[in-house]
């Protein structure tokens, strides 16, 4: 059962609109009894998530959402149940965040050159820890350079566009060790969202499980059908456990609205099953 679950959100910690405070409020309103707030590369959130939830009586998992490398791409590896406060938690973080910095200087310049306004763009993130495409994407809306952030995603920062800037993440083996390392497990997010043929995103998910990952986002915000079906296939087929999350950024935005994720198939083992069967079982005994 995971009406209630979900296990990818984020804050205005990293690019979501709401604060811990104002997103643990409106999951409670959503019927969420279980959440992990899981922003980019950054842990600033925790605390005020986990005092809001307890203060509205919800369950809460400490997360992330790691950048990080495979075969020169950009995926991107939830930790849930990581210990914020981990030295090697805190290493990640900041190489990920000091990579982004670089990365917004090369955005910017990368936009100018195609005719946006990407040095005013980066002004505009002065004091953003953690600064990601949405931020841009932000920025230049607020600068008429698009009407909306879909629109400055197509022409500006989507894939293959002149603000599309990889960076050189620590690759999905090192990522998976930072998150066991730091007492969290690790799971790919996401699975269907990056740009592979069907044989290498079983590579991915076998390489993941391979360096010790635990669980495949199967039920992911927006997802038909059909692809909680693919999804499901690939976390069977490599042993992994499942997880559910929304990828919420802005509950405004409807296809992500926490609360109304698909069910969790029940052939995969629920990742959160650590976390709320164990009591379970423990009374049991
Ligand atoms: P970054 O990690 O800086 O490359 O930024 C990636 C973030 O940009 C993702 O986590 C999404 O929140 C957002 N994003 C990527 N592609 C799109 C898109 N086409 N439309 C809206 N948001 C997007
Ligand atoms: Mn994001
Ligand atoms: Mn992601
Ligand atoms: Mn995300």
């Amino acid at each position: 059962m995971n009406a209630g679950v979900d296990l990818h959100l984020h804050s205005n910690c990293s690019d979501g609109v709401l604060a811990p405070a104002a997103l643990v409020e409106m999951l409670a309103s959503s019927g969420i009894g279980l959440f992990a707030l899981t922003d980019h590369d950054s842990v600033a959130g925790l605390a005020a998530a986990a005092a809001a939830a307890l203060h509205h009586g919800l369950a809460c998992v400490s997360g992330i959402e790691l950048s990080a490398r495979w075969r020169g791409r950009t995926v991107h590896v939830v930790g849930l149940g990581v210990d914020a406060a981990a030295p090697a938690l805190g290493r990640g973080v900041t190489a990920r965040r000091n990579l982004r910095c670089a990365r917004a200087l090369a955005i910017a310049a990368r936009l100018e050159q195609a005719g946006a306004p990407g040095e005013a763009a980066l002004a505009a993130l002065a004091g953003v820890e953690v600064p990601t495409r949405t931020h841009f994407a932000r920025a230049l809306v607020a600068l008429g350079a698009a009407p909306d952030v879909a629109a400055a995603f197509e022409r500006w920062l989507g894939r293959g566009r002149a603000g599309d800037v990889g960076a050189d993440w620590p690759g999905l083996g090192e990522t998976v060790a930072t998150i066991t390392a730091s007492g969290g497990v690790a799971v790919l997010a996401h699975p269907l969202r990056y740009r592979l043929s069907a044989g290498q995103r079983r590579a991915l998910v076998a390489e993941f499980r391979g360096e010790g990952g635990a669980a495949l986002e199967v039920v992911t915000g927006g997802a038909a059908p059909h692809q909680v079906d693919t999804a499901l296939g690939l976390a069977l087929r490599a042993g992994l456990e499942g997880s559910v999350g929304s990828d919420c950024h802005d509950p405004a935005l409807p296809w992500h609205r926490p609360g109304r994720l698909a069910k969790l198939p029940e052939a995969v083992v629920p990742v959160w099953d650590r976390w709320v069967a164990e009591p379970r079982r423990a009374l049991e005994a």
